[in-house]
């Protein structure tokens, strides 16, 4: 786990009880995605009800951490907690296990980054419970 070295903000996300495990474990550094018991299938963002098969049979999953970029860009003008916040990476990482979230890519500079590098996960404490797990290049 690591805080921001840089000053991306790190508000606290809304929760809801469809959330609340997934939140709990970014606290203990761990990433879940829900699994369809029915189907396998996995998926983002975590919710009660398999949107491949409809089944209400899901668990959480804990994922690896590691993915790749699957697109991004660089927003240069944030809104609310964002609000006057260097400009920052917005990006899509499609995990190893297969769903893609969106998130920020952090710990490099935007124009090293580009589509498929391999990232890891980090999680920012938010202060308020929650760690927001956003993504770096993978370090070898
Ligand atoms: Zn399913």
């Amino acid at each position: 786990m690591t805080t921001p070295a840089a000053a991306l903000p790190a508000p606290a996300p809304a929760t809801n009880p469809e959330t609340t495990e997934f939140w709990t474990a970014t606290a203990d550094g761990r990433l879940l995605v829900k699994r369809c018991q029915d189907c396998d299938s996995l998926m983002w963002y975590p919710r009660a009800i398999c949107p491949a098969c409809s089944s209400l049979r899901t668990e959480w999953f804990e994922v690896s951490g590691r993915g790749s970029i699957y697109s991004y860009t660089v927003n240069y003008r944030g809104e609310g907690a964002y609000q006057g916040a260097p400009p920052f990476v917005l990006a899509y990482v499609e995990l190893d296990e297969g769903p893609r979230m969106m998130t920020n890519i952090v710990e490099a500079s935007p124009g090293d980054l580009s589509v498929g590098q391999p990232v890891e996960v980090v999680f920012h404490d938010t202060g308020q419970g929650p760690w927001l797990p956003r993504f770096r290049p993978l370090r070898h």
